[in-house]
């Protein structure tokens, strides 16, 4: 309302410095954007060299630590009054959560590393395995496992995979562990267009809130009843992100829970 009216040379000249400015800022956004991912993928990296690094250096005092609380067990173990011998036994427990977190931590660090090896295989007799190496009738005699005998055979990378199915079967077999009659179902069906795998429990459950962040790193929601690390699922995740693929979990606490994937 205060210049003359614009002719029409004008409004053009006006709309192409606009353009023109437009762009400048774009372009200029653009490669700061670009610095700032650059400059995270380089922070990535070095922070995953960092925990494989220091996870290594950990180790080897760990087993120092470990060999010796061994032969105090087995060596002088009777020699030694009841606190004498508790704290031994502390040690080695101690050592053992320590030595798992460690393995957790690398096995994390490392899932970004590797590049996907894929190829079909039997998921029956990759299970079958898995719980077979778990020597569940020993372990834990109440549970009773129920497998689909028929599961859709799976193309992906089969040493992830075993990984995946190891963490969601040693938590159900964990937290279920004590109720009357602990029951996990193994199983698949079809779930948005996909084959989905599925691991059931009967088991103490989560609340529902809780049902994104259990598959952050470190989130653990159970007390100090259940023993572990909260890295479990976050492995899980990566894996199954790897392979482009998807996992989630629903549950109400106290009425068990149940753990989706496909890739
Ligand atoms: P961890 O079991 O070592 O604590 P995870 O990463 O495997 O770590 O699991 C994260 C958390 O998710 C657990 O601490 C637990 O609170 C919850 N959770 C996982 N699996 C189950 C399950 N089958 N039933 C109930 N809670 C579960």
């Amino acid at each position: 309302g205060v210049s003359d009216p614009w002719l029409d040379y004008q409004i053009s000249a006006a709309k192409a410095i606009r353009e023109s400015l437009s762009n400048i800022i774009l372009e200029k956004q653009k490669l700061k954007i670009d610095r700032l991912n650059e400059q995270l993928l380089e922070a990535h990296d070095e922070l995953e060299l960092f925990s494989q690094g220091l996870s290594h250096d950990l180790k080897a005092p760990l087993r120092g630590i470990d060999g010796y609380a061994h032969i105090l067990k087995e060596d002088h173990y009777n020699s030694l009054e009841k606190p004498g011998q508790q704290a031994v036994d502390t040690i080695l427990s101690s050592t053992r959560e320590m030595q798992e977190l460690i393995d957790n931590i690398l096995s994390f660090a490392g899932v970004s590393g590797q590049s996907l090896d894929k190829g079909i295989f039997s998921v029956n007799h990759q299970v079958e395995d898995i719980l077979q190496s778990f020597n569940i009738k020993s372990n834990y005699p109440k549970t009773r496992i129920i497998m689909d005998k028929d599961l859709p055979r799976m193309m992906a990378d089969k040493r992830m995979i075993t990984q995946v199915w190891s963490n969601l079967i040693t938590n159900a077999l964990k937290y279920s562990e004590k109720e009357e009659a602990p029951e996990i179902e193994i199983g698949a069906r079809g779930i948005e267009g996909k084959t989905t795998y599925y691991v059931k429990d009967n088991g103490i459950g989560f609340d529902p809130r809780h049902k994104e962040d259990i598959f952050n790193l470190f989130s653990r929601f159970s007390g100090d009843g259940y023993k572990g690390t909260g890295i479990g699922l976050a492995i899980v995740k990566k894996i199954i992100e790897k392979h482009n693929g998807r996992i989630w979990a629903e549950s109400e606490a106290g009425k068990g829970s149940i753990f989706y994937f496909h890739v």
